[in-house]
């Protein structure tokens, strides 16, 4: 089972991922993910080791620059990341697809070579959008999410590491990154929406009811 979630930045598309991988055993590919691993990656080797390949920081570079000033990297970058994961994780039941497609030639693309039984799109507004990108962190340890707001502590209750922001969560990149949405993403929902299995999801609505909306339309079939 293959299942895509759309919606703009925040809207909390790598929560659902998450709690959906869990549960339906499937793999969760953010592409969001995958790009922060390759511009954290090189800047590792760089700090240890002079000798990284020219075309891979400058690679890493733009990237870098692309996601801080909440732009899109190219298609046909994104394009060859998910085919590489998909061809590695071949045995799994299925692909959580979190931050992809979101373009309608990314779209194109993965309809060429992967069955998409579920397209949920989680809706939700630029303000609300604005202010849970201020209020997100992560531990850069282990990866747990946080809601600033709700939490007393700089470090992680689960391993002790640093809770940091991501740099992308200004207010203005944030709002940079949802006219992004509307106006390169957006129309992935008019080329899908006729496409069976695709569900308009209340992403306002708490992480558990959107949570459980989810799993009762994939459960019901
Ligand atoms: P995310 O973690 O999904 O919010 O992605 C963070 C940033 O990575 C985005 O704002 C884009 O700059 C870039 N990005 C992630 N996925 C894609 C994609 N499918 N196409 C183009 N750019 C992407």
């Amino acid at each position: 089972m293959n299942i895509i979630l759309i919606g703009p930045p925040a809207s909390g598309k790598g929560t659902q991922a998450k709690l959906l991988e869990n549960k339906f055993g499937l793999f969760h590919l953010s592409t969001g993910e995958l790009l922060r691993e390759i511009v954290s990656h090189v800047n590792d080797i760089q700090s240890h080791d002079k000798s990284t390949n020219e075309t891979e920081s400058q690679l890493s570079y733009k990237i870098k620059s692309l996601i801080d000033k909440g732009q899109f990297v190219p298609d046909d970058l994104i394009i060859q990341l998910v085919k590489e994961k998909l061809a590695e994780i071949r045995s799994q039941k299925g692909v959580m697809f979190d931050g992809f497609p979101r373009t309608v030639a990314q779209a194109k693309e993965l309809e060429k070579f992967t069955k998409i039984d579920f397209i949920f799109e989680i809706a939700v507004d630029r303000q609300t959008i604005v202010a849970r990108a201020l209020d997100r962190a992560k531990c850069e340890n282990c990866g747990k999410d946080f809601i600033l707001s709700q939490t007393n502590s700089l470090l992680c209750d689960g391993c002790g590491g640093k809770i940091v922001q991501r740099t992308d969560d200004t207010a203005e990149t944030a709002s940079k990154r949802y006219d992004e949405y509307l106006q390169k993403t957006y129309p992935i929902i008019d080329y899908f929406k006729n496409h069976e299995g695709y569900y308009k999801i209340d992403g306002k609505k708490s992480v558990g009811e959107v949570y459980h909306k989810i799993c009762e339309i994939i459960e019901k079939i």
